[in-house]
């Protein structure tokens, strides 16, 4: 594969910014979501089901996963299966468990979107807390590293697979009081570009990073409690780029860290 560098491609790059995925766009792709349960996961779940694909709902709330699990059933799409997953408290056996459930449902998979996050606390590095800050690089950097690891020889079986890593602004400059929550949205890029020249050889999976930008959601509210939030895009807005990245308008496109919104 011939991965488009940034460089010279801006135009192609730019692509994911206004796409709008066919109906049938993701037919027959087998996607994984974490944290698809609430907020940005949810919309995509939702989404990408919406354009056909098999969806794997990973996280930690059941109830949530089935509230999510029922309206991708009223769309008469196409199926879904839940994966119940706590990132935090996960161990190789559970990672070894789901590997092996998907491998005897799908056979492959076609996509894997590593979603859930944790915020933490905002705080000086003086202060803080050190048990918060092992549970947010835990939960945001190493949970996604190990599942990454365990569903690799899945994501191979696919022609085209993908695989996306959600950063954030934080994750791209670094800010007094950040902490964890930037340290390991850093460390996901860095996880990216890795994987991606690593994997850059066979062509699939291909590795990308996307940056969804100020969204309405629980963890927003959380780092900016007195933020008027109708100001900002609802998680079903800036669904298109990740449906991009997850589907075959983007094949070849590897190793990129992109934004979901345009920047102001
Ligand atoms: P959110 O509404 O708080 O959703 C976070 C999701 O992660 C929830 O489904 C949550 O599950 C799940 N999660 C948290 N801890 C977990 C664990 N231990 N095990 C499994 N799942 C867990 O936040 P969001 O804004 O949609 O965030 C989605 C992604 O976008 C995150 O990576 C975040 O860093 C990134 N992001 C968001 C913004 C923004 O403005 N919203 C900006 C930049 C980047 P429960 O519902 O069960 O807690």
């Amino acid at each position: 594969m011939s991965p488009i560098k940034k460089s010279g491609a801006a135009a192609a790059l730019a692509a994911h910014l206004s796409y709008q995925a066919g109906p049938d766009e993701l037919r027959g792709r087998v996607i994984a979501i974490t944290g698809a349960g609430d907020g940005i996961g949810q919309a995509v779940a939702l989404a990408a089901a919406a354009h056909g694909a098999e969806l794997v709902l990973i996280g930690r709330s059941v109830s949530k996963l089935e509230a999510v699990h029922a309206r991708i059933a009223a769309l008469n799409k196409a199926e879904a299966s839940i994966a119940p997953l706590d990132l935090e408290r996960a161990v190789a056996r559970d990672y070894d468990q789901l590997a092996d459930a998907l491998q005897r449902r799908y056979g492959r998979l076609d996509g894997l979107l590593h979603n859930a996050a944790i915020l933490g606390v905002l705080s000086p590095i003086e202060q803080y807390d050190v048990p918060t800050w092992c549970r947010v690089l835990h939960v945001n950097l190493t949970a996604a590293f190990a599942l990454t690891q365990v569903l690799l020889p899945l994501l191979r079986s696919a022609p085209d697979a993908s695989i996306v890593f959600t950063s954030s602004g934080a994750g791209r400059h670094a800010s007094a009081y950040w902490g964890a929550y930037t340290v390991s949205k850093f460390g996901v890029e860095a996880l990216m570009g890795i994987l991606a020249e690593e994997l850059e050889h066979a062509g699939t999976p291909r590795v990308n990073a996307l940056n969804p930008g100020p969204v309405r959601t629980r963890l927003r509210r959380q780092a900016f409690p007195a933020e008027d939030i109708t100001r900002l895009a609802a998680p079903e807005d800036i669904v298109q780029p990740y449906l991009w990245l997850l589907g075959p308008a983007s094949r070849g496109v590897n190793g990129q860290s992109l934004d979901c919104q345009a920047k102001r």
